[in-house]
């Protein structure tokens, strides 16, 4: 099939070079003409693993083609045009559709153009939608845009992980059709026949509920498991253990239990915002949604609870921030904790250096310039008294912790906030260890009763 895909971020690039490889001739587009060239000479211009591959293997092939907006013409247009631009958090906290309004009123424009290339709704291209927008916004788009020039419209939500994109490509769970046109969504459903993923077929507005549904309960699963792990911090228990002898159970599972500084990233926080926002627009209080955010917001401060709780005051103390990510394996800093915890650590005075193995290039470009970053571990820790795991790459869970004491001073002190860390080891090492949730109460600082404590 010929397929279009239009914006080339972390889902667009690996559905474009995915769809290649299934045989597909596919066309990307973006707006951002740098990338555009980039992706021609077979380069990724972010980190997403097995990506490379995949591109160049597409590119060889002469299948997988990249162009910029303004040089594609109506003829260029596949069968299928996805739509994989971003839709970023409004200060609303709704979503922020003017990059999708933009890509609609570019494919009205080349259609119009067209001047009867296509004879019946059959041969016109089909829209696809893979950025993820509020339920509502399919049939908005049809009825403003689309239904005039008799062009289709397909909610095909996407699920893939940062990370781990082109494997979950390839393996999804699940895959989820909407539209209000069964021949479109046919269309679409032979694209995924292969992949052996049970395919759910539905109306366009409830496809585009299932993903806003899955990211809040997933969400609310993470900020669930970490109100656990403040408790288990005040009565002296291991979340750690709680979450494995509660995520036995079926009925809950083991996934999203892991207790730590909570969700960031470019999809949980805006999406679970934009649902909220959505709720209060619809007159209806999603009164769950809104602590789970709460719990989030919360979450990613307790380093600084921690490191004001271990030196009082923060002025001059050297902090070494590991972590700058929003989770392991991306060089995506969109709504990482680190990036809300630094400013606030230096506004009480600390000193902050910071690392990241892939994402410190980016992280620097936003960071204060009082902030020295750089990718290795072991020069942010120099002469650090205290060090904040923020994300559990590989690269920190084994570093040489004797040369990480060797490097540090007095009193050693780490915050673990993903529990990732041999806290035994380390202690033996001479650190002050805190995680969250693991069961080392700060028994009187709290206030708890002699009771509780272990
Ligand atoms: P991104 O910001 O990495 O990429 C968006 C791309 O679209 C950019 O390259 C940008 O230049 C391009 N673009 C913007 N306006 C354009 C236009 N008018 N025409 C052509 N290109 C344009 O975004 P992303 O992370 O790939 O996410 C895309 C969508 O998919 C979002 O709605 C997101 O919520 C959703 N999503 C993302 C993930 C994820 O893990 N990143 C997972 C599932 C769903």
């Amino acid at each position: 099939m010929r397929v279009t895909v239009l914006g080339l971020g972390y889902v667009g690039a690996v559905a474009a070079a995915a769809l290649a490889h299934d045989g597909h001739d596919v066309l990307g587009v973006d707006i951002d003409r740098g990338k555009v060239e980039r992706f021609r000479r077979g380069e990724v211009p972010f980190h997403e693993p097995g990506l490379d591959e995949l591109v160049r293997e597409g590119v060889s092939r002469g299948i997988l083609r990249f162009a910029e907006t303004g040089d594609v013409g109506p003829g260029d247009l596949g069968e299928l045009v996805f739509v994989a631009v971003g839709t970023p958090s409004q200060p609303s906290g709704a979503a922020d559709l003017s990059q999708v309004e933009a890509a609609m009123e570019w494919l009205t424009g080349l259609v119009q153009g067209a001047n009867g290339m296509w004879g019946d709704a059959g041969d016109r291209p089909v829209v696809v939608m893979k950025s993820t927008v509020p339920p509502g916004t399919g049939r908005r788009l049809q009825e403003r845009y689309l239904a005039a020039h008799g062009i289709a419209y397909v909610s095909n939500p996407e699920f893939l992980r940062e990370g781990s994109a082109v494997h979950d490509w390839f393996h999804p769970d699940r895959v989820v059709i909407g539209s209000e046109s069964e021949e479109a969504a046919a269309r679409v459903r032979a694209l995924y026949e292969g992949y052996g993923a049970p395919i759910v077929v539905t109306h366009t507005t409830t496809a585009e509920m299932i993903k806003y549904g899955a990211n809040a309960f997933l969400a609310t699963k993470i900020s669930f498991i970490n109100e656990l792990a403040n408790m288990c911090d005040r009565v002296g228990a291991d979340v750690e253990v709680v979450a494995r002898g509660i995520g036995l159970d079926p009925r809950i599972g083991p996934d999203f239990l892991r207790a730590g500084l909570g969700y960031g990233g470019s999809c949980f926080p805006k999406d679970v915002r934009a649902l909220d926002h959505l709720a209060l627009v619809y007159d209806y209080p999603f009164e769950l949604l809104r602590a789970v955010i709460a719990v989030n917001s919360r979450q990613r401060l307790l380093p600084l609870f921690a490191l004001r709780r271990e030196f009082g005051s923060l002025a001059g103390v050297p902090v070494a921030v590991l972590g700058l990510s929003f989770k392991p394996n991306t060089d995506d800093i969109r709504e990482a904790p680190a990036l809300d915890l630094i400013p606030l650590l230096l506004q009480e005075g600390a000193e902050v250096r910071a690392a990241d193995p892939r994402a410190a290039v980016r992280a620097r470009a936003v960071l204060p310039g009082a902030v020295r970053v750089t990718d290795s571990a072991l020069e942010a820790v120099q002469g650090a008294r205290a060090l904040v795991l923020c994300t559990e790459w590989e690269e920190f869970r084994r570093l040489d912790w004797e040369d990480v004491a060797a490097c540090m001073d007095e009193p050693r002190f780490v915050f673990d906030g993903r529990n990732a860390l041999d806290r035994e080891r380390l202690e033996a090492l001479g650190f002050r260890y805190q995680g969250v949730g693991r069961g080392r109460p700060v028994g009187a600082r709290l206030g708890v009763p002699a009771a509780a404590k272990p």
